[in-house]
């Protein structure tokens, strides 16, 4: 489940209201110090709290026979009362676990008793992107060609798959042991049916969100939406800071609707960089490049890709050789 923090346009502020409010809805109780899956009869035994998101928290549980760690993510069956948190949480369940890439996030397993969801999900031991540019401010462009190119198989697997993940950011993307990227909460995720359908709902996350996500006419949106993402990632990732971000959810709003944002001219940014950030943050979605034209821009020609990162590079710049 994702923090839907954007659940609602200027056009619709109840939507809005409702979806904060439904932040605090976090379990207070922390789950059983074990817990057993009733169907397998395996039992986990629960350890650190990991991190908290809209409806979850997600602690560590290790296997108790076979001593493997995974981060489970439990949800208090006393917030899924209504009929949409249920269809939401069932959702992000059947589509998640439809999924086997080496890039997302693997779903183990599902279990639950009379107080809790647990979701048992591949560990990802050095947190999210959120963390890693905390400690490193901007990466270098070698890196960001690195990691892009795991989002973009990751992201053409979905899409392939007709799934839009529609929440896509640096808080959804994590990092495993061997530092490879791993894309995580489903919570928003939607399947379509044919290629031309157009979805309707209004969601997202504010400073990650797709011009037509906001456009009051509501022609509805689509897999372009995920590109969007992926350029203000893109863009983050190499400037430090998310294109269209300021104090104010309307102004941010406006700049995205405007499509106004601007590279820091005290930065050494690529051209190539630059030209692959401006393609994929165009305002009408049909102009966006799909991930095969993204893979072969010359972005990642002008950047040889680094067969594998050393850990050092979570706390500073590799040097690449
Ligand atoms: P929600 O869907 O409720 O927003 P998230 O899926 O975003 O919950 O998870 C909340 C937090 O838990 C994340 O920000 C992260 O810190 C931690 N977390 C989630 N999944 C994993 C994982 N697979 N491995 C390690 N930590 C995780």
């Amino acid at each position: 489940l994702s923090r839907r923090t954007a659940a609602a346009t200027a056009a619709r502020p109840a939507a809005r209201t409702k979806a904060r409010k439904s932040r605090s809805k976090v379990p207070s109780e922390p789950p059983p110090d074990i817990v057993r899956n009733a169907t397998t009869g395996a039992k986990y035994k629960t350890g650190a709290l990991l991190g908290k998101g809209g409806f979850a928290r997600v602690y560590k549980f290790q296997d108790m026979a076979t001593g493997k760690v995974y981060a489970g993510k439990v949800v208090a069956k006393s917030s899924i009362t209504g009929a949409r948190a249920r269809a939401k949480l069932k959702s992000e369940i059947k589509l998640h676990r439809s999924l086997d890439h080496e890039n997302i996030v693997s779903f183990v397993q599902f279990m639950e008793d009379s107080k809790f969801v647990y979701i048992l999900l591949e560990i990802c031991t050095n947190g999210s992107f959120m963390e890693l540019l905390k400690a490193r401010r901007q990466l270098t462009e070698p890196e960001v060609a690195y990691y892009m190119w795991q989002l973009l198989e990751a992201t053409e697997y979905m899409h392939a798959r007709n799934i839009i993940h529609r929440d896509l950011k640096l808080g959804n993307l994590f990092i495993d042991d061997k530092l490879q990227v791993k894309v995580g909460d489903f919570g928003l995720a939607t399947s379509v049916e044919h290629k031309g359908e157009r979805k309707k709902t209004i969601c997202g996350t504010p400073n990650y969100i797709a011009p037509e996500i906001l456009d009051s006419r509501n022609n509805g949106h689509s897999f372009e939406v995920d590109i969007w993402s992926i350029g203000v990632i893109l863009y983050t990732m190499i400037i430090g800071k998310p294109p269209f971000e300021t104090s104010k959810l309307k102004t941010t709003y406006n700049l995205i609707k405007t499509n106004t944002y601007s590279f820091p001219p005290d930065k050494p940014i690529s051209e190539a960089a630059r030209s692959l950030i401006r393609s994929m943050l165009q305002a009408r979605p049909s102009a966006r490049p799909t991930i095969a034209e993204i893979k072969a821009h010359r972005f990642f020609s002008d950047n040889p890709i680094p067969a594998s990162l050393p850990p050092t590079a979570l706390k500073r710049a590799p040097l690449h050789s």
